[in-house]
């Protein structure tokens, strides 16, 4: 039975009848552009085909009936009364709703059972999946009119106000807004987009993505420590935020440390390789980008100093073993990377690195061969 089967029938188990549709929204991965959105800079995220499918029909009463299949756990909520903190995998669904509905949009009783593809808490969305699969269904259902955009913000606005997750826009715009077969290239201060598009198996590349299963720690307070430091250095420089800093040297000239200096090297310089991938993608020159992600893997390392052993030596593995460019995707401090492969090379680069995290005692990573797929919508 495919997955569609599994979830039309586990549905029809649940509710008693048959869904009315069935909506899907990808996780998603970052090309390039890091620590970069909460300093109004720019990102190039792409949607991925592991994704969350919902199936979702009207009830008539005032409950949120919740089901997670991978889980087999439900949840019952009443819609007129949704209090924001309540916690687990619901909150991400619910919080939806609530989003919805705080925004003023009619949204009633509704049934919805949930599967996904997208590896939990490798830092590949799989939180922005369900809520943007659950945003569609809702949209649909209830017949509301709401730009692709607002969507994402509103699914933001559930992960941020509901869940109590401070997430930036990055994860629901990709998740919503992305096309397959492209990029989206994103500007973090006025939300416009761009469509970049990657064209990977005309030009002989292979993405590889590769979760290091990295135990995180303490990401939280590292996270909350740099993005301080940011704000700091935009005060003194009496800028909005970093985005706007134009002549680097004399920004780190009036900067009091070398730490700060460091952190203000990796977000102006981020930026720049941002936009270069944008410029070589639209120019159909895809090899080059390849160079910018080794630059931005190093600019994280010694710059902004968010990676950790086991990344590192992913990263140096993929290069050594013939991928053309390689980085940490994602916060930092563990997660994945995204390597930049020859048409072929990905499996062999991945089974590289698994060897070479045995030999150093790491845990046994996970990896697979991204496709640049399409944001959230219905499929049946
Ligand atoms: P990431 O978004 O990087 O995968 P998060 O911590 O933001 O990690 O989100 C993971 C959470 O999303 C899970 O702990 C769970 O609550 C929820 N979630 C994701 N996928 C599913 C699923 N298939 N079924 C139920 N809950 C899910
Ligand atoms: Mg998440």
């Amino acid at each position: 039975m495919d997955t569609v089967e599994k979830l039309t029938t586990c549905y029809r188990k649940l509710m008693g009848s048959v869904p009315e549709g069935i909506w899907f929204a990808p996780g998603r991965v970052n090309l390039i552009g890091e620590h970069t959105d909460y300093n109004d800079g720019f990102v190039l995220p792409f949607a991925l085909e592991q994704r969350a499918l919902v199936a979702a029909g009207h009830r008539d009463d005032d409950l949120i009936v919740m089901h997670a299949m991978d889980l087999s756990e439900t949840v019952e909520l009443p819609l007129s009364n949704l209090n924001p903190g309540g916690g687990g995998w619901a909150a991400y669904l619910a919080g939806v709703l609530w989003a919805l509905r705080e925004a003023g949009h009619q949204v009633g009783a509704v049934n919805l059972v949930l599967t996904s593809d997208v590896p939990l808490g490798a830092g590949l969305s799989s939180s922005a999946a369900i809520e943007c699969a659950v945003m569609a269904a809702a949209c649909d259902l209830f017949g509301l009119e709401i730009a692709p955009m607002e969507r994402a913000r509103l699914a933001q606005r559930a992960e941020n106000a509901y869940v109590g997750a401070p997430t930036g826009l990055l994860d629901q715009a990709a998740s919503t807004l992305c096309h397959a077969g492209h990029g989206l290239f994103m500007d973090c201060r006025t939300l416009e987009t761009a469509e970049v598009p990657l064209p990977l198996r005309e030009q002989g590349v292979e993405i590889l993505v590769l979760d290091t299963r990295t135990p995180h720690s303490h990401v939280d307070g590292e996270y909350g420590e740099r993005r301080a430091t940011c704000e700091q250095a935009a005060a003194i420089l009496g800028i909005r935020a970093l985005r706007d800093v134009t002549n680097l040297d004399a920004a780190l000239a009036r900067l009091p440390d070398e730490r700060m200096r460091k952190r203000v090297r990796h977000v102006v310089t981020e930026n720049d390789r941002t936009r270069a991938a944008l410029e070589l993608a639209v120019k159909g020159n895809l090899a080059g980008i390849a160079s910018l992600l080794n630059e931005s893997h190093a600019s994280m390392r010694d710059d902004y100093e968010i990676t950790v052993p086991t990344i590192d030596l992913a990263v140096e593995t993929a290069l050594a073993q013939g991928a053309l460019g390689a980085r940490m995707t994602g916060g930092g401090f563990g997660g994945c990377i995204i390597a930049w492969c020859p048409t072929g090379r990905a499996e062999h680069i991945g089974s590289a690195i698994r060897d070479a995290f045995e030999k150093a005692g790491f845990l046994d990573p996970s990896w697979f061969t991204a496709v640049p797929s399409e944001g959230a919508g219905r499929l049946k």
